[in-house]
């Protein structure tokens, strides 16, 4: 993997600032930040926004038949 793929996959975090925004341990204001990047418009979180509820990302959703969530925090949802 090159750096331009490594963007799509961690948004541009650190590793290190990735994993805490994955096990859910990351300080609020660095968490504010990266909500504050992904989503400068503060557009609509959560259901049927497409944006994640957490890092409220639109850029890494994905869905299936079951559950859908966030390739960037790894948060799942159900779609049920
Ligand atoms: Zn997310």
């Amino acid at each position: 993997m090159g750096p331009a793929d490594d963007t799509e996959t961690t948004g541009g975090l650190s590793s290190d600032v990735l994993r805490q925004l994955r096990r859910g341990t990351l300080e609020r204001t660095v968490l504010e930040n990266i909500r504050a990047r992904n989503n400068p418009l503060q557009e609509p979180i959560g259901p049927y926004t497409g944006r994640c509820q957490y890092c409220e990302s639109d850029k890494y959703m994905f869905d299936d038949a079951a559950i859908y969530g966030c390739t960037l925090c790894l948060s799942l949802y159900s779609s049920a």
